[in-house]
């Protein structure tokens, strides 16, 4: 098969893990038998350097023309890079929110896994994280609170603020499906998240997540409050597979999530639109205070690209000879700085690249 990926390393740390990212890819593509077009596109701080903008109408068009797209990380520090002496437009923020929209990305995915080897660095009670938890959470990206009509006016003196939350069982049901379909690749569970005991939106979203599911009948459907899940994630965490919700729910519950495995350079992500299309990248930032230090820990963004060869590709198999050899390197006590712990061997991110690739 040929893979036509295009591979945006933007700025940071960027550039240093999705090299190593794509020695591992690399290295799955020669074992398996497939052939693997990279298209380099200039994203954030580095189009700036070139285009003077965060993002051009070519590096657009070369990410369409891509079955997927892979990425490092966008943004540099705030307070020293001259990038951010720029309108908020011009930012390198700016165009990594423009390509979003560009591309009609409205599903973002965000596991967060627990490694038995990196139990330690998990808050939660060892009663509970020895259970471990593997679970993903679907966040609808592109409506909601976010993107509904707002205003403030003053009324009788008094400074008044209004937000809509407006979901179209279109964009509902678009979403719905994105998660069962990935459930079907997981563990078949789909907890949708929501406030249907206050609002109607919540209501439309359940009514339409119980229509979708009839159609997977192979899937288990169950509907949680949000309040409640925020403690569930933190009382009994292996209790989740897909979890689906809304754009602010998502937003913080994936935070929530992320917090409890404890790990930052572990955490991958993608977005999706209604294709097999999708932008890959870590949870993480562009960490501008060790880029070029070879320290960075490139995982997430190898198990970005994980996430990527079994959701735009569908190459399963390939997929879960990446995460084992995540697994192996982890069970075997090598570390990048981030996870290290006593009694580990710490390696930096070419050596983690190297043994990634190594045990492919
Ligand atoms: P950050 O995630 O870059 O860094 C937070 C801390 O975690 C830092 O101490 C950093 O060194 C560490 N860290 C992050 N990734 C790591 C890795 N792979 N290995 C080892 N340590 C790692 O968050 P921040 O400092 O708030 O943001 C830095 C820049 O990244 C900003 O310009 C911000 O806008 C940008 N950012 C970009 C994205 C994105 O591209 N999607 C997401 C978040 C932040």
């Amino acid at each position: 098969m040929v893979l036509h990926i295009g591979c945006i390393p933007g700025d940071g740390i960027g550039p240093e893990i999705v090299r190593e990212t794509r020695k591992v890819l690399d290295r799955v593509a020669e074992k398996y038998g497939h052939e693997i077009a990279y298209t380099e596109i200039l994203l954030g701080g580095a189009s700036i350097d070139v285009h003077g903008v965060p993002l051009t109408q070519e590096a657009i068009e070369a990410a369409k023309k891509s079955d997927a797209v892979l990425m490092g990380s966008i943004g540099g520090d705030a307070a020293t890079s001259p990038w951010y002496q720029l309108p908020p437009d011009k930012r390198p923020e700016a165009g990594l929110l423009a390509i979003r929209k560009a591309l009609g990305l409205f599903a973002n995915l965000r596991p967060a896994l627990l490694y038995q080897e990196l139990a330690g660095a998990c808050p939660l009670k060892e009663e509970i994280s020895r259970a471990g938890f593997d679970m993903l959470i679907m966040r609808e990206l592109t409506g909601g609170l976010y993107f509904g009509e707002r205003r403030t006016t003053v009324e009788n003196g008094l400074r008044t603020a209004v937000d809509t939350l407006t979901y179209n069982e279109e964009e509902i049901r678009r979403i719905a499906v994105k998660a069962f379909d990935i459930a079907r690749k997981r563990r078949n569970k789909v907890t949708s998240v929501d406030k249907a005991n206050v609002l109607d939106s919540s209501r439309l979203w359940r009514d339409v997540t119980s229509q979708v599911a009839q159609e997977y009948p192979d899937v288990e459907l169950s509907h949680m409050l949000v309040d409640n899940c925020a403690m569930q994630l933190v009382k009994d965490p292996a209790q989740f597979d897909v979890i689906l919700t809304e754009n602010m729910f998502g937003d913080i519950l994936s935070d929530e999530a992320s917090m409890v495995t404890g790990s930052i350079g572990m955490l991958a992500s993608a977005s999706l639109n209604d294709t097999k299309f999708g932008l890959y990248e870590p949870s993480h930032g562009s960490a501008p205070d060790i880029a070029g230090k070879d320290i960075a820990n490139p995982i997430a963004t190898v198990l970005s690209a994980s996430m990527m060869l079994r959701y735009s590709f569908d190459l399963d198999r390939e997929a879960d000879a990446v995460e084992e050899a995540v697994q192996k390197v982890l069970r075997e006590g090598y570390r990048t700085g981030d996870i290290m712990s006593a009694g580990c061997v710490q390696v930096g991110c070419t050596g983690m690249g190297d043994l990634l690739a190594e045990r492919i």
